[in-house]
């Protein structure tokens, strides 16, 4: 936070209203903005398109507006990234920290049927794609048109930060599944559009809920496979009701907008 100004992002996905709870993420990355004189962008992570919604995306523009929780740049459309997205996945395959994944949803749905009936351990893919499948084998299958998504291919070790909320937080690399990064259709998941995005948008701090600290591992790893330097992260606790459970709609509203009418 010395010489390099703080850019801090609220990356809602329109597929729900402004909830209560990233009312408040948004407004602690808000809070930080200001008192550092930093920048704070809005981005709508709308790659989930069967489940995103215009509809959904104003409500948010409009709670977050309502609230006076005014972002300095944006809103940026995490969509309209795409072509980089599949890019920087590109670049990780090129680099070996990722691999061409011929199975089909199937293939994998059965064996994790198989798997589930000899142990109770959550599945793993198997990286059949990695060790049976050679790369000559994989590139000649990719150019006769066969289709593939591509995995992100999880290296020994652990993976750890300094959380600004929780302190130093690690996790076993061995705990991680080669998650997927491309989908065979050339979409992006959630782990590789969020990294690619904050890469690109220059994001120094990353303040959000603690429901993500388990993609952090997965988000640390892909800023290193791509050769960027990782944001801070601060994980802030989940609004709960009185009961202790997750604030949601039993408890009463949980839409901003609601609070408004
Ligand atoms: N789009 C994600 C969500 O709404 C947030 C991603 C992030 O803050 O990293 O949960």
């Amino acid at each position: 936070m010395h010489d390099q100004r703080i850019r801090l992002r609220f990356a809602p996905s329109p597929t729900g209203f402004l909830h209560v709870g990233g009312a408040r993420t948004a407004l602690f990355n808000w809070l930080l903005g200001k008192k550092h004189n930093g920048t704070f962008i809005l981005r709508i992570e709308d790659t989930d398109r069967s489940r995103s919604s215009d509809e959904m995306t104003v409500a948010i523009l409009e709670g977050m507006k309502w609230l006076g929780l005014l972002w300095d740049e944006g809103p940026y459309h995490q969509a309209d990234g795409f072509a980089r997205h599949k890019a920087d996945a590109l670049r990780m395959l090129e680099a070996g920290s990722a691999y061409r994944c011929f199975c089909t949803q199937e293939e994998v749905e059965a064996r994790k049927a198989a798997a589930a009936r000899e142990s109770k351990e959550a599945y793993h893919y198997d990286r059949h794609c990695l060790l049976r499948v050679s790369r000559e084998e994989a590139e000649r299958r990719a150019a006769a048109g066969e289709k593939f998504a591509i995995r992100f291919r999880v290296p020994e070790g652990k993976t750890s930060w300094t959380d600004a909320v929780h302190g130093h937080t690690e996790f076993d690399n061995g705990s991680i599944d080669d998650f997927i990064i491309l989908r065979s259709d050339g979409t992006p998941i959630y782990n590789l559009a969020v990294v690619s995005d904050d890469i690109e948008h220059r994001i120094t701090h990353v303040i959000r809920g603690d429901d993500h600290i388990s993609n952090t591992p997965k988000q640390i790893l892909i800023y290193q496979a791509l050769g960027a330097a990782a944001p801070t992260f601060a994980h802030v606790p989940m609004i709960l009701g009185p009961d202790g459970k997750r604030l949601s709609k039993r408890h009463g509203a949980t839409a901003v907008g609601e609070y408004k009418d």
